[in-house]
């Protein structure tokens, strides 16, 4: 396959994508899900291209030294496919003040969104520095872990069809199609708030001048219970539909039996 773009030296999604998965969305050295995109035959400098054979996805670190000469092109052959079962990683994006916004239900200071089956789902902690973290148990069908978050330290399977941590980009996306699982959070601090996520971040008590982040939850979780969010709603189990709810220190807010 010989795949070349005028666009610059970022590949096709869906080149990035493969090359992603073909090292099971791990950086082969290390292990880093922050993934980015290296050419080594021909080295871009010698051409643009953005042929899959001759590239590799490798975390900055990683990048940095494959472009110092750090491996030989057999070297990086051999790590494309070297694949792993899981990847882990931890999300750095922590305020004291934080707003989940669990498909347009939006909780501050609470315990918990989501349980169901005495599992919280979806629920969150201050850490031992005071900052407010998430954490996340979201199973396959047979109730076997397929994503789980702990104060925002991640680990997740590999065998999916998507996992995206770019570094510089405040997304984490996990995606399996056999799983069901669509898992879209993103980061959002102040300045890029729109005014209606201001007006309701000064409605639940949080100071003007204190820094503010807002945590999106986007998507579809199966399981303990099945539960999408949208950007108007929380559908659980495609029966309850949950809109425009604020969560204001509560304990836990949606629990299914
Ligand atoms: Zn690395």
């Amino acid at each position: 396959m010989n795949v070349t773009s005028s666009t610059g030296r970022t590949p096709p999604r869906q080149i990035r994508l493969a090359l992603r998965k073909e090292v099971g969305f791990g950086c082969p050295v290390c292990g880093s899900p922050h993934l980015e995109y290296h050419h080594f035959d021909p080295p871009w400098a010698e051409r643009h291209h953005h042929a899959p054979e001759g590239m590799i996805a490798l975390c900055a670190r990683h990048h940095d030294e494959a472009d110092g000469g750090a491996f030989t092109k057999n070297q990086l052959r051999g790590l494309k496919r070297s694949g792993r079962t899981h990847v882990q990683s931890k999300v750095n994006w922590r305020r004291r003040h934080t707003i989940f916004d669990c498909g347009g239900n939006y909780a501050y200071q609470c315990g918990a969104m989501l349980t169901a089956r005495g599992i919280d789902m979806i629920y969150f902690e201050k850490d031992d520095e005071g900052y407010d973290t998430l954490s996340l148990n979201i199973y396959d069908v047979c109730l076997n872990p397929v994503v789980v978050m702990r104060q925002n330290d991640w680990i997740t399977r590999s065998d999916l069809d998507e996992i995206e941590a770019a570094p510089r980009t405040p997304k984490l996306i996990i995606r399996s199609k056999i799983h069901r699982i669509d898992l879209r959070i993103e980061f959002i601090d102040r300045e890029k708030m729109s005014a209606a996520e201001l007006e309701l971040s000064s409605g639940m008590g949080i100071p003007e001048d204190e820094n503010v982040l807002l945590v999106r939850l986007r998507g579809e979780i199966p399981a303990p219970c099945h539960a999408r969010f949208t950007d108007r709603e929380l559908v659980v189990n495609e029966r309850m539909n949950f809109t425009g709810n604020r969560m204001i220190n509560c304990g836990k807010g949606i629990v299914i039996g």
